[in-house]
């Protein structure tokens, strides 16, 4: 007997392939009926035999395509109006904003087999894609998303990719970047006045190159990587050196899973993140070392290839692993236009791997560690980006610019979240610039009514961000951190112990915080309940570049110190004119930051030059720390609900190098004193407020060790102890915060 069901689908099921899925799993059990995208998901009526539509259901459910997520499914019964086989309805009006677009993704398993099937038609065709994988938010030019408002607009589909385009029962149905050799983009190779032809050509002369020490530039996704031979030194360094680029890590990729599992330790978690459908950089343990690739760290970032052109390079032969860094010079964004690559990195690329597809907007690697208490992203962009994080209650549209460092923007419309792409350090022009290319392409993406718009931004009176959006209400930094956490879980009127610890960010006081903690919600607002210790920076922002600086202006508030620019810690000079500024109170700003106290430790232990990245002095301490014997004494770091007092901390550090301690185990002890301190300091508030969860966040708890310590500590307490999962704990994550406080009207009290 002929019944009929009435199904619906939500969560990430639209320009993920589902309906093709759909329509071919509807033919299979031979049922007759439609699929449609409406608002909110996707809608199935399907008729038929009982037992092939029960089937139909637990199909949709087991093997869904691989972009896809099912948040919920809701089956009820129908009238049979007996329909005569199967369809893919058109969509109804009104797609709701949050399944507009997608982020891009990686080359699917069945594309994979075409692009090396000698036979196929795509056999070794780099832009091979079908609605399982390949480009999407790189792609789009506008809404909505259709061929002709994408950068395959300029190819027109020959015949072969027309009937794949149009047929529902294909792979390809409407794929919007379908393409064929005959038809499509290919790359070629550029050196020096050499142009390559020809795909296949180009590559393996890409991966000769490769071989032979070379530094290619090769167009990705959402921009161009530099890559050379990951374990050729040479190499490495004249790549560090072109792009003045001294110390930060590098990340690698590699051909597959079992060559990243030579190369650094995964856990289940960590291989199920490398092997995501995001494709992220995963940084892990090293197991193996890569001399200049990652100094200063025992982690090393790997991924895996994503697009076909870089399974086509390892597949000619390139090195593995490569290293593969964004194209750009130090702190610039990613050079993601052809010219524009060209002309910035002549002096660096000794040639250029490019394909002729367009990109529609930089979006660079994204990156993950699975640690203490999970999953967390540190940087978020490619295959995460634009999708939105949280549902905020509220009726209007709100942009939040968030902070200057690490820049990334939170547009909420209509209710759901969306953070953009990692952007960048904003005091940098082009980083700024494509702040407001972003704020542009956003608000015209989700079609926001600007005159209902809310912008909200950060209090720091200098922040390039502030300055652009000028009157607009402010959000203080370090909330912002907390309420990012809390927004991620929807967790509105929870009441917490908010820890931010931080290098730098504006005060209430106009001071520069960056140890708080907070007591409140984002619904009620957050009140600063205890900070670390004040101390100084003398020179002002300088003193995050040298931790000698940043440590005058600590040792400044204690007594009776060893001359410190002797032996054992041979601080240079700036150490003793810093402390004189400190002491005498000029050019000095008030903080509490944690970061700073990090890299005061550092400097104890033996970091005695500038640092050439952010947060470097803490990294390098914390993979000290990690190297030492077992050790599971800490140093006296006194907490109440007011205030940590450092002195003792660092007294103590200073002692064991006069005694001649192993830096190691100082940087050990030091890891564990602060661990204990926040934990001291979290219970006296939670015990005297009656507060049962502890929300941690800021960039200093991107310190796996320190994080590892603190769930030691606070395991037994009876606490639930919350981090950011989905957006960054460093200033990436600000913006979330933002929005989601402003929400609730919780600005600066200048505001309220
Ligand atoms: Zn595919
Ligand atoms: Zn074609």
């Amino acid at each position: 007997m002929v019944i009929a069901r009435s199904i619906r689908l939500r969560g990430v099921v639209q320009g993920v392939g589902f309906r093709p899925f759909v329509f071919r799993l509807a033919r299979a059990n031979a049922l007759s009926g439609w699929v449609l995208n409406a608002g909110e998901g996707v809608e199935i009526h399907a008729e038929g035999p009982e037992a092939s539509l029960d089937a139909f259901v637990r199909e949709l459910q087991e093997q869904p395509p691989p972009a896809s997520h099912i948040a919920s499914i809701d089956v009820s019964a129908a009238a049979a109006a007996g329909f005569n086989g199967f369809v893919i309805r058109e969509s109804r009006a009104g797609v709701a904003p949050t399944v507009r677009i997608s982020p891009d993704l990686p080359v699917c398993g069945d594309c994979l087999r075409e692009l090396f099937t000698p036979n196929d038609r795509r056999y070794r065709y780099p832009y091979i894609n079908c609605t399982n994988c390949g480009p999407r938010y790189t792609v789009i030019t506008g809404l909505p998303y259709d061929r002709g408002r994408t950068t395959m607009q300029s190819w027109e589909m020959d015949g072969y990719c027309a009937a794949q385009y149009h047929d529902p029962a294909d792979r390809r149905f409407h794929a919007q970047p379908v393409a064929c050799p005959a038809c499509g983009p290919h790359c070629r190779l550029h050196i020096g006045g050499e142009i390559v032809e020809g795909d296949r050509e180009a590559i393996g002369r890409a991966a000769g190159l490769l071989r032979e020490g070379a530094i290619v530039a090769v167009k990705g996704l959402g921009g161009y990587h530099l890559a050379c031979d990951a374990a050729n030194t040479a190499a490495v360094l004249a790549l560090r050196e072109r792009k003045f680029r001294k110390e930060k890590p590098f990340a690698v990729m590699v051909r597959d899973l079992d060559q990243a599992r030579l190369l650094v330790e995964l856990s289940n978690a960590a291989e199920a993140e490398l092997t995501s459908i995001a494709r992220p950089i995963v940084l892990a343990p090293a197991r193996r070392v890569l001399a200049g690739v990652a100094p200063d760290t025992g982690d090393l970032g790997v991924m895996l290839p994503y697009t076909p052109l870089h399974h086509l390079l390892f597949a000619e032969g390139a090195p593995d692993p490569i290293v593969m860094t964004s194209a750009n010079r130090s702190n610039e964004p990613i050079a993601y236009q052809d010219a524009d690559a060209f002309e910035r990195l002549a002096g660096i690329a000794d040639a250029f791997l490019a394909g002729e597809r367009p990109i529609a907007r930089r979006v660079d690697d994204s990156v993950v560690r699975v640690g203490a208490f999970g999953t967390t992203v540190l940087r978020r962009a490619r295959g995460y980006a634009p999708g939105a994080v949280a549902r905020i209650p509220v009726d209007r549209p709100i942009l939040a610019l968030g902070a200057d460092l690490k820049n990334a923007l939170t547009l909420v419309v209509e209710g759901q979240a969306f953070v953009s792409q990692y952007i960048g350090d904003l005091e940098h022009y082009e980083a700024f610039q494509a702040f407001t290319e972003t704020i542009r392409d956003l608000t015209t993406m989700y079609d926001v009514p600007h005159d209902r718009l809310l912008v909200v931004r950060d209090c720091h009176p200098q922040y390039a961000s502030s300055l652009h959006a000028p009157g607009m209400p402010t959000v203080q930094h370090h909330r912002a951190h907390i309420a990012s956490v809390l927004a991620e879980r929807e967790a509105w009127d929870e009441p917490v112990v908010g820890v931010s610890f931080d290098g730098t960010g504006y005060g209430d006081d106009g001071g520069i915080w960056g140890g708080e903690f907070f007591a409140g919600s984002i619904a009620a607002g957050f009140e600063r309940v205890a900070h670390l210790r004040g101390a100084v920076l003398p020179g002002g922002d300088a003193a995050a570049r040298y931790p000698v600086q940043a440590a005058a202006g600590f040792l400044a508030q204690m007594d009776g110190l060893p001359d410190l620019a002797d032996r054992p810690f041979g601080f240079p000079g700036r150490y003793r004119q810093s402390l004189d500024l400190a002491r005498r109170g000029v050019r000095t700003y008030a903080t509490t930051s944690a970061g700073r106290l990090f890299d005061t430790a550092a400097a104890l232990a033996g970091f005695t030059r500038p640092i050439t990245y952010e947060g470097q002095a803490a990294m390098w301490l914390e993979n000290l720390a990690a190297g030492s014997v077992d050790c599971r004494e800490a140093y006296p770091f006194p907490a109440d609900g007011h205030e940590l007092d450092y002195r003792p901390l660092l007294r103590a550090m200073i002692d064991d190098r006069m005694r001649g301690e192993d830096p190691a185990v100082m940087a050990r002890r030091f890891h564990r004193g602060v661990a204990q301190g926040v934990c001291d300091a979290v219970l006296a508030i939670s015990r005297a407020r009656d507060l049962k969860t502890v929300v941690l966040s800021g960039g200093v708890f991107q310190n796996q060790l320190l994080l590892c310590d603190l769930k030691g500590l606070l395991d037994g307490s009876g606490l639930t102890v919350w981090t950011n999962r989905a957006v960054p704990p460093n200033d990436g994550g600000v913006s979330l915060g933002q929005a989601a406080l402003a929400a609730f009207g919780r600005f600066d009290k200048a505001y309220a």
